[in-house]
């Protein structure tokens, strides 16, 4: 028997999950195929937002429009899902040098950072249980959103409906028809993939420069520590409740497995011990593939081989702060003809592929687009 759904979306990530909910919020009917990949990016990811990052302390990428569509949007989906998603905390930033303590004080003093610098640091319950840096500077509207939770019961929401398809896509079975797409007996007026890191496999869009760097963490359990603040120095402790915290993360560019390895775990362990002057206790090691790219800006667009084929991805580094905004634009593009943003829309990279297939002239998003 043949189904119908206004799109198909692979991958139920961030990316799939928001890209979802964004098209329910706009009137549309999804249904998501995932093959439930274990150490999908997204359950191994802390979740934080960091509005202030780097060592020259900068804003992130239009932070002050993502955090506050961010915020609400995870709010709506605490009520939708019946699940706590949003914890805010206030950032602890280890400072090194004299040399970063004026950098900071630099920033602080400028009105576009006043929201989200305060004038002092507070290491609170950290003080006496951590080896202190030279100084600490304090960044206020830090968010952890517990995406692990996120995903699962939007999977069993989505289950409940029967808009699941918990099972790996086989892009060989996908049929492109006059008036969308069919897959396994499913039509659909279109396709987005959102496959994380894996879509550097997808026909649709291997001439995208996809990085995948790899990253692994750890979860220790800090008996009585009552740390309630994120702390960076040198690596992350996030406080996850209880006496549970997440210790991340190293960034390989390079590497062989998609396990953990015992270098990974090395570096964290050794970064811990030497951070903390109370015991802890390793539970669990865990790594996952972040889809970087090599401008840092979102991948999306639809496919200069078939217009019914759309990408949402590329979410990097920052997926929890990206996603909700770019799944609202995407939608936005895919629903009503919006234009695209230029520093997201896919067609930047229009000549890496004309490179590679010898296709002449100019690829916009727009060039493709199929109202929905
Ligand atoms: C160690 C680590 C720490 C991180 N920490 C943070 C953080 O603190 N804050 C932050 O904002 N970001 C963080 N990130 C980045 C964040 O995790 C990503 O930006 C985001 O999760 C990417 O989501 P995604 O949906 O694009 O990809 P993924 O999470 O990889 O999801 C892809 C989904 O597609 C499915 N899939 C793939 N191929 C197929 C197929 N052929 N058939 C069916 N299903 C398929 C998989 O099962 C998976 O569910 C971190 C990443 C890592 C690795």
């Amino acid at each position: 028997m043949t189904q119908e759904t206004d799109y198909l979306i692979v991958g139920q990530g961030l990316a799939g999950t928001l890209m979802s909910y964004m098209l329910q919020e706009a009137g549309r009917n999804s249904l998501v195929i995932d093959a439930g990949i274990e150490h999908a990016a997204s359950s191994v990811a802390a979740g934080i937002i960091n509005p202030v990052t780097g060592r020259r302390y900068v804003k992130s990428w239009k932070i002050d429009t993502l955090l506050p569509f961010a915020r609400k949007t995870y709010t709506a989906l605490e009520e939708l899902l019946s699940c706590k998603l949003v914890f805010e905390y206030p950032i602890l930033r280890a400072i090194g040098s004299v040399k970063e303590l004026n950098d900071w004080l630099l920033r602080s003093a400028d009105p576009e950072y006043e929201r989200y610098l305060m004038d002092e640091a507070d290491p609170g319950a950290y003080t006496d249980k951590i080896h202190p840096a030279y100084a600490y500077g304090e960044c206020s509207e830090g968010m952890r959103v517990d995406i692990a939770t996120l995903i699962a019961a939007y999977r069993d929401y989505l289950s409940q409906a029967s808009r699941l398809l918990p099972m790996a896509f086989d892009h060989s079975q996908l049929e492109l028809t006059s008036t969308g797409v069919s897959y396994a007996g499913i039509r659909a007026k279109g396709i987005i993939f959102c496959e994380g890191y894996r879509a550097k496999d997808n026909p649709f869009f291997d001439f995208l420069p996809f990085h995948g760097d790899k990253g692994e963490v750890l979860l220790v359990r800090i008996p009585d520590a009552n740390f309630d603040k994120l702390l960076k120095q040198q690596i992350f402790v996030v406080p996850m409740g209880g006496d549970l915290y997440w210790i991340g993360t190293t960034y390989f560019r390079n590497w062989t497995t998609l396990l953990p390895t015992e270098e990974g775990r090395a570096y964290l362990e050794q970064q811990l011990s030497g951070l903390l002057k109370i015991p802890f206790e390793i539970l669990d090691h865990r790594a996952a593939v972040r889809p970087t790219v090599r401008d840092r800006r979102p991948f999306l667009g639809s496919s200069p081989d078939a217009p019914q084929v759309w990408l949402f991805n590329g979410l990097g580094t920052k997926g929890t702060s990206l996603a909700p905004y770019w799944a609202a634009h995407l939608c936005a593009h895919l629903l009503g003809g919006s234009p695209l943003d230029k520093e997201v829309d896919i067609a930047r990279f229009a000549h890496l592929r004309n490179r590679t297939k010898g296709v002449k002239g100019n690829h916009t998003s727009d060039n493709f687009f199929l109202p929905g």
